[in-house]
């Protein structure tokens, strides 16, 4: 059987794995922090797999935005990492087919493949946490346009009960999805983590006013059958009910709306990384 490797990468930790079958528990795991030394965290992605494979393909699942001609992250305001060429080194050393996508096309295929939208052809990730990012896949494969999508950047329209003089916290468009759902957003408005607000506070209606607005143009859009909604933010037993009501809401009845869920994989962006190896493979 052969051994894939994957890497889920991340604006300020890797996670490597070396395994047998996406879904199934990896042999070795490794975290490795993402140093402004683009290279050098490269050289301890390349001898974690050579300690533990050797490996047959790789997959990665990247933070964005991504270049896919070129295998690269194109202009992140990350240091050390614009236009790092990161498929061709792990290609050229490793002498293996990398697969390569971004984090959330990666987790998007891993539900559709193998969690909680096990089966389904058209499926949607949302991750919202530090930044709020989804990935989309539709037929069965992951959509790249002239970039990718980039739905953490959806305009918005303003909650009626967003506090006066809050502008958001996008440094490219202010009160975008991103600018006011993002879990730097929250504790922008509200002066503390989102981990530290009660259910009950008025955070969260607005939190959900704003989710419900970005999966209502997805569903628009795209017509996926399944939402998933993932990152820490969504880590609140409470608000996926309270997104799924106002959906309802802003729908008024006119499509049937998508489901909603939790992530069904405990690590779907690694888990897509191993999806993306096994299918560079084939
Ligand atoms: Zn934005």
């Amino acid at each position: 059987m052969p051994l894939y490797g994957a890497v889920e990468a991340g604006g300020t930790k890797f996670m490597v794995a070396v395994g047998e079958e996406a879904g199934a528990e990896p042999n070795a795991v490794r975290r490795i922090e993402t140093s402004s030394d683009a290279a050098a965290t490269l050289r301890e992605v390349i001898t974690f797999f050579l300690d533990h494979g050797p490996v047959a393909a790789v997959g990665v699942a990247t933070f964005g935005p991504v270049d896919f001609r070129k295998g690269t992250i194109s202009t992140t305001p990350k240091e050390g990492w614009a236009h790092f060429p990161l498929r061709d080194i792990l290609q050229r050393e490793l002498r293996v087919p990398v697969g390569f996508d971004t984090d959330v096309n990666g987790a998007a295929l891993a539900e559709a493949r193998l969690g909680s939208g096990r089966g389904a052809q058209s499926l949607v990730y949302v991750t919202v946490g530090t930044g709020i990012g989804g990935g989309a896949i539709i037929a069965g494969k992951p959509v790249h346009g002239l970039l990718h999508p980039e739905m953490g950047h959806l305009p918005v329209r303003l909650h009626p009960e967003e506090p006066a003089g809050f502008m958001g916290v996008c440094p490219y468009h202010g009160n975008c999805l991103e600018g006011s759902a993002s879990g730097p957003a929250i504790e922008a408005r509200w002066g503390k983590p989102a981990v530290q607000l009660p259910p009950g506070h008025p955070a969260w209606m607005i939190e959900a006013g704003y989710l419900a607005q970005a999966c209502l143009s997805i569903s628009l859009i795209l017509s996926p059958e399944r939402i998933v909604l993932g990152g820490g933010v969504m880590d609140q037993p409470h608000l996926l009910g309270m997104v799924r009501a106002r959906l309802a809401e802003l729908n008024r009845g006119y499509i049937p709306l998508p489901e909603l869920s939790a992530p069904g994989l405990k690590y779907p962006g690694l888990t897509g990384a191993f999806v993306l190896a096994e299918e560079a493979l084939q």
